[in-house]
């Protein structure tokens, strides 16, 4: 069986594992991102790697090839990833070279929303529609649309900035400037103010226990997220939105107000027709997407 090495960084941490070319993750680690200059972060990242490539070849696996999803746009070529207000430290950073440079094996450097759609659509929730939307909630809400099997690339090497439409002329102040935007409204911190600043994890494990303001404080972030998906709607056009990232740990209590808030703001063509469902890669969709699209990319 073919395997790939797979890296995902976000703006707060990065995920290091194995995954085979059916999407099965057989080793994971993560490690901080942030106050890491970009070479010691490679190093750190490659020291995980090494061991884990060691560990697990032998003649019935073959890694192949190894692929790196990062937060933020990308140029042309795939080499670096060159606007994200939430990562500034890696902005033209020469990311897939360092990787190359370290390791004898092909490295193919992608955008992180895009590689975690890529996930859902070949191997998790979204597999099989014709037009699937992707959206990350985490440090910052990333998208990725694939429309008949090809993902749309028309900004940055992906779908562009989907998440900074404005749901809240009055809302919290964005990392873009402007304010209100659909990330501002449903990114962690934005979880993390609404739960009286306790971290997004502790708020949505008090939600699964019953606790009544760590549900208020998911259900009104699901109500900002299905305000944003029915702006979205029309643009895209999707079959079915796949929502990932940390924050969707929180299944239907998220999920669920979020159909709500949609189905209520929505144009008629989409109502009742779209269907929205939380990711099951528990937040590793990334790292699994970075894979496939490395393996693929040996084809
Ligand atoms: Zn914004």
């Amino acid at each position: 069986m073919r395997l790939a090495g797979a890296v995902d960084i976000g703006a707060t941490n990065t995920k290091i594992g194995m995954v085979t070319e059916d999407g099965r993750i057989i080793r994971r680690s993560t490690m901080p991102t942030k106050g890491t200059e970009p070479d010691q972060l490679v190093d750190a990242i490659a020291i995980v790697l090494r061991q884990m490539l060691d560990a697990v070849a032998d003649e019935r696996n073959q890694v192949a090839a190894i692929g790196i999803a990062v937060a933020g746009f990308l140029d042309r070529e795939h080499t670096m990833m060159v606007a994200n207000p939430n990562l500034p430290s890696l902005r033209n950073f020469a990311l897939r070279h360092a990787f190359e440079e370290r390791f004898e094996l092909r490295c193919h450097l992608e955008v992180d929303s895009n590689a975690s759609t890529v996930a859902e659509y070949r191997f998790g929730m979204g597999r099989g529609a014709s037009r699937l939307l992707g959206l990350t909630l985490g440090t910052g809400v990333g998208g990725g649309v694939i429309v008949s099997g090809k993902l749309l690339r028309f900004t940055g090497e992906c779908a562009g900035d989907v998440a900074h439409i404005v749901v809240e002329p009055n809302g919290r102040h964005c990392t873009c400037g402007a304010r209100g935007c659909l990330e501002a409204m449903v990114n962690s911190a934005a979880l993390s103010e609404r739960g009286g600043s306790r971290k997004p994890a502790d708020i949505i494990n008090g939600a699964k226990k019953g606790d009544a303001a760590s549900i208020s404080a998911v259900a009104e972030t699901g109500r900002y997220l299905g305000r944003g998906l029915a702006s979205l709607s029309p643009t895209f056009a999707p079959e079915k939105i796949v929502i990932g990232g940390g924050l969707a740990a929180a299944g239907d209590l998220l999920i669920e107000p979020a159909r709500k808030s949609y189905d209520e703001l929505v144009a008629d063509d989409f109502r009742g027709k779209v269907s929205i469902v939380g990711s099951n890669f528990d937040g590793w969709e990334g790292m699994v997407g970075a894979a496939s699209l490395a393996l693929a990319s040996l084809d």
